[in-house]
């Protein structure tokens, strides 16, 4: 009778095979084991690639249905030599025994490939291997999670075997990440506003929140660095609360102090926005704030629509029909699919700098498409801002094309929260742009 209850403590429901604890209290012997008959033993750690859009697309019981499936494969290979686990979730670990060379662990690795390739599974892996990697089983164990990450980044659907240098990798963003988290700490973060212009009339449209973090070792590391690194390793969830706090008390204290009528854009992560309680988060900041929900617009990249599109388009209907203005980033780079334009409910496109810069004469191919663009959008009831203009020719064109705002050095570089304070305030001298700075 005990023995049955050690079995289903030990036993994954789902799939039937062994869990993550028997492998736990396995991993001593194996190692023991290994070292007695002076043996390697190879740990390969499997994890399902896309099981997010099957059980998104197909269902959970299309979900369980792979689960089981990659767990039979697993039982056929699980014989005296080779142990199989089902990890939680779509992970998979096999322990490979007795192995006398690094060729006999690949040769397993690679049937194991093959079978999960011809039953269509596709499956990234990371090899870790006793003694040669580490005698520690937690090392081992952490070894193959990294390698397998790295077959996930090299595009998925291969096996990775281990190498020390990508700990150091791993330990580097481990250290940006504990710096990162210091940072929020020490208020080594901050941001800086750029202003947006109405075209036409000259008048202020309103300010983008722009990320800066000062590090006293590393000095100034901009946003294109460390936003990634935020994205990727979770930190951008508590970042990006932080910037929608700062920004909606800087917008708060203008309104007050200033009588600040304009807008206040921030930049959205996709991870942000897939918050179960983003919404809400937002609704809460509101009430926080006592702000009108139309001075805050969110600005978002279509990353948003990568994994998946109807949730992003949902949370974002949600978020316009609280009030806030939404607009879509970096027009003109990745995909820029207009049919994005059609499903996602917009205020605002932002054209991409890198099309901006392309302007050079009225009838030029980027200013031909600019001009589309922008006459494409206006119809749908959109605001076009052109991003990133650095010169008079460029705007004169922008506005013969009826851009309705400009964003740029030209008129205005973002700049420390007590220059737009001053700049509202009425001292015009306070506001930082090539315009200024040449005079
Ligand atoms: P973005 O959202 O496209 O922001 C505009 C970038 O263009 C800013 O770079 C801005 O300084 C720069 N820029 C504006 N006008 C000009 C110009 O005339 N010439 C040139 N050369 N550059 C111009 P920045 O501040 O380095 O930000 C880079 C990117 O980092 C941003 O691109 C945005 O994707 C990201 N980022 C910045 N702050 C945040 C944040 O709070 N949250 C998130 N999720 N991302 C942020
Ligand atoms: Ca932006
Ligand atoms: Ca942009």
């Amino acid at each position: 009778h005990s023995k049955k209850l050690l079995d289903t403590a030990y036993i994954d429901i789902l799939t039937g095979l062994y869990n993550r604890n028997k492998f736990l209290d396995d991993i001593a012997d194996l190692t023991a084991q290994a070292q007695f008959n002076g043996t390697k033993l190879g740990l390969l750690l499997i994890d399902i690639d896309n099981m997010k859009i099957i059980n998104d697309y197909n269902g959970h019981t299309a979900g369980d249905e792979v689960l089981k499936k990659s767990a039979e494969i697993l039982k056929r290979f699980s014989k005296n030599i080779i142990k199989a686990y089902r990890f939680g979730g779509d992970e998979f670990l096999l322990a490979i025994k007795n192995c006398s060379s690094m060729d006999s662990i690949t040769n397993v690795c690679d049937t194991v490939f093959e079978s999960f390739n011809s039953e269509q599974i596709k499956f990234s892996g990371g090899i870790a291997v006793y003694p040669d990697d580490s005698e520690e089983p937690e090392d081992l164990l952490r070894f193959t999670d990294i390698a397998m990450r790295r077959a996930k980044k090299d595009g998925k659907n291969r096996i990775t075997n281990f190498k020390p240098e990508m700990q150091r990798v791993f330990i580097q963003k481990l250290n940006m990440q504990a710096k990162m988290s210091a940072a929020l700490l020490n208020s080594d973060f901050y941001l800086v506003y750029q202003p947006q212009f109405d075209i036409k009339t000259g008048d202020l449209r309103g300010f983008e929140a722009l990320m800066r973090w000062h590090d006293k070792e590393l000095g100034d590391i901009g946003p294109a660095i460390f936003i990634p690194l935020a994205e990727e390793t979770g930190m951008i969830l508590e970042i990006g609360d932080w910037v929608l706090n700062t920004a909606f008390c800087t917008l708060k204290n203008w309104q007050q102090k200033y009588s600040f009528k304009g807008i206040m854009s921030i930049n959205i992560s996709p991870m942000q926005l897939k918050q179960p309680n983003f919404i809400e988060n937002i609704r809460n900041l509101l009430i926080k704030y006592n702000l009108n929900p139309d001075a805050v617009e969110i600005e978002i990249t279509e990353g948003i629509m990568i994994e998946n599109m109807n949730e992003a388009i949902e949370k974002l209907n949600s978020l316009k029909n609280i009030g806030l203005r939404i607009s879509l980033d970096d027009f003109g780079t990745g995909y820029s699919s207009l049919s994005y334009l059609q499903v996602l409910p917009l205020n605002t496109l932002k054209i991409d700098k890198s099309f901006i810069t392309g302007i050079t004469e009225k009838n030029g191919i980027q200013a031909n498409i600019t001009n589309s663009i922008i006459t494409m959008v206006t119809k749908m009831g959109l605001q076009t801002i052109a991003e990133g203009v650095e010169k008079n020719e460029q705007l004169q064109i922008l506005k013969e094309f009826n851009c309705h705002i400009v964003q740029g050095f030209l008129r205005g570089k973002p700049m420390p929260e007590q220059n737009c304070a001053a700049y509202l305030g009425g001292k015009k001298s306070a506001l930082i742009s090539l315009e200024t700075e040449k005079s």
